[in-house]
């Protein structure tokens, strides 16, 4: 059930130019499953308002909310967020949503497909469950612009040397590199079958995701995601 709490901030990471990775204090019995969010009210001093944010830290690591937040110039959210400082406290509701980890799926593969800040659920299902079913496949697409975009990219080439079932593929739509080039949806796999999906970015690249692999023959059911617009 969603509870109204209140988080406190302890740390705030810049992890690209444009995406921070807060980190507040929660109450150790607030609990959550991994891919769900968070109503987060934000006040710039003359208003309040409420925005979701995915959780992007793992359930095992208790007593902390995290997300990966892209900055938007002019957004009332990220306008505050630029100003935050240690201590500051936000009133909060959650865990919210039903975009979890398929934890009864018979399938031997999962891929998560994401671009940008669309990661942050994606994140806290692969750390939580990757060493709970080792001996399915988990394979991460990641998608966007730029090197300069590039989120968590040291990290999971980490985890993909350290976890024979982990695969880390990215790939850029707007600068050449010796790694993959295009959307998301150019990088799909062959063979979509025994494999459950989970999606999620932006409107466009979601939707587009989805139908890509239900041409592909994928069933619906099999396809699980969530938008941020
Ligand atoms: C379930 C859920 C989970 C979410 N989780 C996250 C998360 O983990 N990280 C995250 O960064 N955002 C997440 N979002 C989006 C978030 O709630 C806000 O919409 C976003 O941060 C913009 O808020 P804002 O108040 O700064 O901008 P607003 O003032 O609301 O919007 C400013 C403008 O920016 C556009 N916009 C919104 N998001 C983007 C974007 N990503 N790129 C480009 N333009 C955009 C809006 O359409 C609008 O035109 C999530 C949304 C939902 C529904």
């Amino acid at each position: 059930m969603p509870k109204p709490f209140v988080g406190t901030l302890v740390d705030v990471e810049k992890v690209s130019h444009d995406v921070i990775v807060p980190t507040f204090k929660v109450p150790h019995d607030f609990s959550f499953e991994a891919g769900q969010f968070v109503v987060v009210r934000f006040n710039n001093g003359t208003e309040t308002k409420p925005r979701s944010y995915s959780i992007l830290n793992p359930p095992f690591k208790k007593g902390i909310i995290q997300s990966c937040i892209k900055l938007i110039d002019g957004g009332f959210a990220s306008e505050v967020l630029k100003k935050i400082r240690n201590g500051d406290e936000f009133p909060m509701m959650g865990p919210l949503g039903g975009f979890r980890f398929d934890k009864e799926s018979s399938h031997a593969s999962h891929w998560f497909i994401c671009t940008g800040a669309g990661i942050t659920p994606l994140y806290s299902m692969i750390y939580q469950y990757i060493g709970e079913f080792p001996s399915k496949q988990f394979t991460l697409l990641f998608g966007t612009k730029t090197k300069r975009d590039l989120i968590f990219y040291k990290e999971f080439q980490q985890l993909e040397k350290e976890n024979q079932n982990f695969r880390f593929l990215v790939t850029l739509t707007r600068e050449e590199w010796d790694g993959l080039h295009g959307r998301v949806q150019e990088h799909l796999p062959q063979d979509a079958s025994n494999t459950t999906f989970y999606i999620c970015g932006l409107k466009e690249m979601v939707l587009g995701t989805k139908d890509a692999l239900e041409k592909k023959g994928v069933d619906p059911k099999h396809i699980r995601f969530e938008r941020f617009t």
